[in-house]
């Protein structure tokens, strides 16, 4: 048992890293969470990723929230304990948390295995209220461990790497969801805007499926990389040159970028018929605006997350297919993690930071 484990009335003592306000910056901080219940597990957390929602959040980009957050929702670590009614895990298994801790199941969305829409209760990894709790505040992964209901863990295998884990349970089921929602297929002329954590996980998905990617980033810096990974173009929309001969010519473009842009720029790219899906989510005051009318033809879609069920596929897809996040892991201390939030704030990180847990203090 983790020595920061400690049973009070049941409680589960815990100890992270929080902004205690939008401006802040991270200070260690020790909580307790639920009681393990019947369904539920103990997980203690080996690494956390840095996704840029975490970024948003902490900063009240899209809301005012309420402090502390303890942020994170790429996890994955060891289970200790397990309720008595849990039967998909037993300790000493490998569990992964994403972006939801809990939801209704019973609305229309639940019962279709789409729990990040449920209507009727979903509940957040972190800065949510959990309203099967009491109405407390969840606090998520940059933490030395997380008590979950098993219905929402995924099961990892032992030898699977780890430390690149995490990234799949958001990074990887935003970008795989709409992919397989619009049906990419082979020989399929597409594109992924915005060359990041989301990015270049799409990318590979993509390229694994067969279809021809051209890479929108606003940088020279990861020219090579989306080389690298297979893309067919990359191209760097400051510079009027790459943008040459490309309208009207892609069938799918999925969004990532966390910033505003015009979008009117990407519709213009596609085919009649072709989808831009967008999951970057911009803050509040940022978002971009597209007119209908001036869509031609053209889709716009939305996604967020995916289910469970299709979390548990693309953690499963990505390991068969040797799938995995670029990682650069730092340790779990107060400076390397607002070092890492300035960094991905300054698109200075290639791909993803994934903090490692087992280094608490
Ligand atoms: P990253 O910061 O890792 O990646 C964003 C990338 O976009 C960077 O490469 C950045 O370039 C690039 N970029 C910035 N501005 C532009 C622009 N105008 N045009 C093209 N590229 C641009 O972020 P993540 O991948 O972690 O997250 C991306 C977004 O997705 C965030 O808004 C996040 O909140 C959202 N998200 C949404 C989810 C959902 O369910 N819908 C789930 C998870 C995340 P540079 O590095 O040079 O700055
Ligand atoms: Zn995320």
């Amino acid at each position: 048992m983790c020595t920061h484990v400690l049973a009070q009335e049941g409680r589960i003592s815990s100890k992270g890293y929080a902004l205690f306000s939008k401006d802040g910056s991270f200070q260690p901080y020790e909580f307790t969470r639920h009681a393990i219940g019947e369904h539920d597990i103990l997980i203690r957390t080996m690494y956390c990723g840095i996704c840029h929602s975490d970024i948003h959040q902490v900063h009240s980009d899209w809301k005012e929230e309420t402090y502390p957050i303890v942020p994170g929702h790429e996890i994955v670590g060891e289970v200790m304990q397990v309720g008595s009614s849990v039967s998909k895990f037993k300790v000493g298994d490998i569990a992964g948390v994403g972006c939801m801790v809990n939801s209704c199941r019973h609305c229309e969305y639940c019962k279709d295995n789409q729990e990040q829409y449920c209507t009727d209760g979903r509940v957040l990894t972190y800065a949510d209220k959990d309203i099967y709790h009491d109405g407390e505040m969840t606090q998520g992964g940059y933490s030395t461990n997380m008590v979950i209901d098993e219905t929402f863990a995924i099961c990892i295998p032992k030898d699977a790497p780890l430390e690149k884990i995490g990234p799949l349970m958001c990074a990887g089921i935003t970008t795989w969801s709409p992919i397989m929602q619009c049906g990419i297929k082979a020989g399929d002329k597409v594109g992924v805007a915005g060359f990041g954590g989301l990015g270049h996980m799409a990318v590979q998905y993509l390229i694994s499926l067969g279809a021809e990617v051209t890479v929108f980033d606003i940088t020279e810096e990861k020219r090579a990389d989306a080389m690298r990974l297979g893309a067919k173009r990359y191209v760097n929309v400051t510079r009027e040159e790459d943008l040459q001969d490309i309208n009207n010519t892609l069938r799918f473009i999925l969004s990532t970028i966390p910033t505003n842009y015009n979008p009117m720029m990407y519709i213009n790219i596609l085919k009649v018929g072709g989808t831009l899906a967008v999951v970057g989510m911009p803050a509040s005051k940022e978002t971009p605006n597209i007119s209908v009318t001036a869509l031609r033809g053209r889709y716009l879609t939305t996604s967020i997350i995916g289910g469970i069920k299709e979390t548990q596929e693309v953690v499963n897809y990505s390991i068969t297919h040797n799938i995995y996040p670029e990682t650069t892991v730092i340790p779990a201390d107060t400076s390397a993690i607002d070092k890492a939030y300035q960094n991905v704030m300054d698109g200075k990180v290639k791909f993803r930071y994934v903090i490692n847990l087992r280094t608490i203090k």
